[in-house]
């Protein structure tokens, strides 16, 4: 062998990831990635965006026209949403009971937002009732930010009926679902949700690369009553969507160039999503969950947040255990990667993912039963 092939560089292991992103990729959607690079103004390469975006309509159930993937991961989704939708000096509420609405105050900051943050213990969620007293003590707010999915706590934040809320009092709701986006129950539509962003890498099982947005007819118009521009040029969406949709006028135009291949696995990866279900596919993460919960149970092992996600399971590291002994060896051994805790987690949680490919009962049974092992 030569020393490149030897080096254990020259090829990825094949790990089974059940940390909180990436998550396992199936075969078809490395293969989808690796077919001819068209150019992105290309009649056949548009068709298969057009197609793209329709997928990702049926996956977060909305009609909305201004739904896309944005060239980026996750962050770029949060990015793009609060660039667009914030002017200097606008009032936002942000929900933060862990690090991704921690990331939000920043991002909404960096906008030039004047920001009122309102918490909630990590690995708890918000009452409805919080969130409406913060409206009434901040009436200028224009959004409210939440995080679905907070994946560095497992609490799974209810939406359905907090848009009544907010739109009561003039403002847009703007969702995080990365991590639930294809694993939880999300009705954009349905649940009056304005903007939305998530991750190709989570429960759609797709390399990370791409983040699906959309906004709803009232955040496009807010858009379209701004009197600066958004302080990105690359995340523009005024910009963007004449290339995505069409739209604006004038038709298709070269914003910038479009990661072709990530579009294609992402199709591939939607269309697995469609082939099983969304609602099937759902249903298979609750069962998934509720398995590992059990077995994790019988270890002895508990949860932190008390309102779970499927997708991600965070638990207390139990006492006398090495953390990042135990996650080495998992990873050596058995070459299961899960997730160290995250923020004022670090050293007391252990997160693991059940997303998408990755959420079946042989990942369950083998992390239970390496777990086991590694615990003795
Ligand atoms: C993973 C994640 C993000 C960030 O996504 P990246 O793809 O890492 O940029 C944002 N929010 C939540 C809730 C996430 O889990």
């Amino acid at each position: 062998m030569s020393q490149l092939t030897a080096s254990p560089t020259a090829h990825p292991a094949e790990r089974i990831l059940l940390g909180p992103g990436p998550s396992p990729v199936p075969h078809r959607v490395l293969r989808a990635l690796s077919a001819p690079t068209l150019g992105h103004l290309d009649p056949q390469y548009l068709a298969i965006m057009d197609e793209t975006c329709a997928m990702l309509r049926e996956v977060f159930r909305t009609k909305n026209a201004l739904t896309f993937p944005v060239s980026g991961t996750g962050m770029a989704g949060m990015e793009c949403t609060a660039t667009n939708l914030t002017e200097p000096g606008d009032e936002v509420i942000v929900c933060v009971n862990g690090v991704f609405g921690l990331r939000m105050t920043d991002v909404f900051e960096r906008c030039g937002a004047v920001v009122h943050r309102i918490d909630a213990p990590w690995g708890e969620v918000f009452s409805f009732e919080q969130i409406t007293a913060a409206l009434e003590q901040f009436p200028k707010s224009k959004i409210v930010a939440i995080v679905q999915a907070e994946t560095s706590t497992g609490a799974h934040q209810p939406i359905e009926g907090l848009a009544d809320i907010v739109h009561a009092r003039g403002a847009l709701l703007l969702v995080d679902a990365v991590t639930s986006l294809g694993g939880h129950d999300l009705r954009v539509d349905e649940w009056g949700i304005d903007a939305i962003y998530s991750g190709t890498q989570k429960c759609l099982s797709c390399p990370p690369g791409l983040s699906p947005v959309s906004f709803s007819e009232r955040a496009l118009a807010r858009m379209d009553a701004r009197k600066t521009k958004p302080q990105s040029w690359y995340l523009d969406v005024s910009m963007l969507r004449k290339y995505y949709t069409g739209g604006g006028g004038g038709g298709r135009v070269y914003h910038h160039t479009a990661p072709i291949n990530m579009t294609y696995a992402l199709r591939e990866a939607l269309t697995i999503v469609l082939e099983e279900g969304l609602q099937a596919r759902i249903d298979r993460h609750t069962a998934m969950h509720q398995r590992l919960r059990q077995g994790l149970t019988e270890l002895g092992l508990s949860y932190i947040p008390s309102r779970s996600l499927h997708s991600l399971n965070c638990i207390r590291i139990p006492d006398g255990a090495n953390d990042a002994g135990v996650r080495s060896r998992l990873l050596n051994e058995w070459g299961i990667e899960i997730g160290a805790g995250l923020g004022v987690m670090a050293g007391k949680a252990w997160r693991i993912g059940l997303m998408g490919h990755g959420s079946s009962a042989r990942n369950v049974d083998l992390v239970l039963s390496a777990l086991r092992t590694a615990l003795k």
